[in-house]
């Protein structure tokens, strides 16, 4: 009988490939054993409940893409309510966009993250630095940035300069790939964007109703042609991020065919709504980019998650307050992007994919938590339940019910995009690294316990 500080007991244990249920024992921050005879300091039952390696969410804006003033509107959660969400929805990993403010390096916008992210997130967390200015200072940076852990890039399609300074890009693409940084893009043409914006411009229709009509699914389908064709020509891993449409799905399906290094997220908003709620007199409260699209697109998002072509499902997390999101004097072109999905995103992809039976559940730890390790050089510290992990575990009650209300959520957005919905099925007790930060769907973490993790070489 092995003596530990903390054991699971009798839950199902879930993994990307199966589930048998087992005890799980847990000495400090790791888990030491999964079966066999244990005996603990403390005890937790899971029986009739699912143990699930923590989620992970490798897309979420917790820090501000800008110095906030006190007249600008500014995204409403930090590192520590974003850190509090994210446990109230299962997840015990984020990855943070790190926007450059102006003037900034790569290095410089890290380092304010870092810090801020030190003071107060409450779970683990990697760091995706943004590169809006390919400049050789910054193209240089990239190797010892990968050599201290930070694997990942993010570049902006949508942005004028992806077009005019597209050669520097290039080569910042190519020494990313070089170092084992994964390059994630936002496909969506920033060109052709601009070419209808102008036209409905000259039209006199920037109503922000809309809002969908420009940013056609079209324009998303060319820009992840083009991100495939950029991995192709440097033989870099790309990772697509939020992709929403029937049209750019199969662009992916396709790159993964023929053996290409590309990889597939999407952003639940994308399974559960259609550009319909876009229409309605609050639609600006939908708003995200790309737009929600039509049914057909949904569907093929569903089979997406199926067959494998979408690796990860990721919230892209960004929080506003409803009075933002609904002001008065924005158009299509100014509309405030994104929405708060961190506590909502895996509940939601549970009972609307789990228990109606479209995903099976090891599909879904897959989509969560296994995949995104791997992609994203955390694996096996992260992403299984396994000797030597971490011990982060989200124990769901597959049974449970109950109404999203935002009002209840843990994120300081005051509204959910899927208020009213009923969900089956949600995490009840969260360990990270060996602490219970969630008991009884009572969230309790200390501000600042989390840890930044150094991403290894992506193991694919
Ligand atoms: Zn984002």
């Amino acid at each position: 009988m092995n003596h530990v500080d903390l054991v699971v007991r009798g839950g199902l244990v879930a993994s990307a490939q199966g589930a048998f249920t087992a005890d799980i024992g847990i000495d400090g921050d790791r888990i030491v054993q999964v079966g066999g005879s244990l005996e603990g300091t403390e005890e937790i039952s899971a029986a009739g409940k699912l143990v699930l390696p923590g989620g992970i969410d490798v897309h979420v804006h917790l820090s501000s893409g800008r110095p906030s003033s006190p007249s600008s509107y500014a995204w409403v959660d930090n590192f520590y309510s974003g850190s509090l969400a994210a446990i109230a929805g299962g997840i015990t990993t984020f990855g943070n966009m790190t926007f450059p403010w102006p003037g900034d390096t790569l290095d410089q916008a890290l380092a304010r993250d870092l810090e801020q992210a030190r003071n107060d997130a409450a779970v683990d967390y990697i760091l995706h630095p943004v590169l809006f200015d390919p400049s050789e200072q910054a193209r240089l940076a990239l190797p010892a940035l990968a050599e201290k852990g930070f694997r990942t890039l993010k570049i902006f399609l949508t942005e004028t300069t992806f077009n005019s300074r597209i050669n520097e890009f290039l080569e910042a693409i190519a020494i990313a790939a070089e170092h084992g940084v994964l390059v994630l893009m936002h496909c969506e043409d920033g060109a052709l964007l601009d070419a209808i914006s102008t036209n409905l411009t000259r039209l006199g229709r920037t109503d922000i109703s809309e809002y969908a009509l420009s940013r056609p699914d079209f324009v998303e389908e060319a820009a992840i042609q083009r991100a495939v064709s950029i991995s192709q020509t440097l033989n870099a891993a790309v990772y697509a991020v939020h992709v929403s449409s029937a049209k750019a799905i199969q662009v992916g399906r396709a790159a993964k065919q023929r053996g290409l290094p590309f990889f597939v997220e999407t952003r639940p908003m994308y399974l559960h709504l259609t550009s319909e709620a876009l229409r309605a007199p609050d639609g600006p409260k939908f708003v995200g980019a790309p737009p929600l699209r039509e049914v057909e697109d949904a569907t093929a998002l569903w089979l997406a998650l199926q067959d494998g072509t979408v690796d990860t499902v990721a919230s892209d997390h960004a929080p506003w307050s409803l009075e933002a999101k609904l002001d008065q004097r924005l158009d299509f072109r100014t509309a405030r992007q994104g929405v708060a999905d961190l506590e909502t995103s895996l509940p939601m992809l549970f009972s609307e994919g789990v228990r109606t039976g479209r995903l099976s559940l090891s599909r879904f730890v897959e989509l969560v938590s296994a995949k995104p390790a791997q992609l994203f050089g955390l694996w096996p510290r992260k992403g299984v339940i396994a000797p030597g992990s971490d011990a982060d575990l989200a124990i769901w009650d597959p049974t449970y019910e109950y109404v999203i209300e935002a009002a209840r959520h843990q994120s300081r957005a005051d509204y959910s995009v899927y208020e009213g919905r009923k969900v089956t099925g949600a995490p009840v007790t969260v360990i990270s690294r060996g602490e219970i930060v969630m008991s009884d769907r009572v969230v309790s973490a200390q501000r600042g316990r989390g840890v930044w993790l150094a991403a290894q070489p992506p193991s694919r």
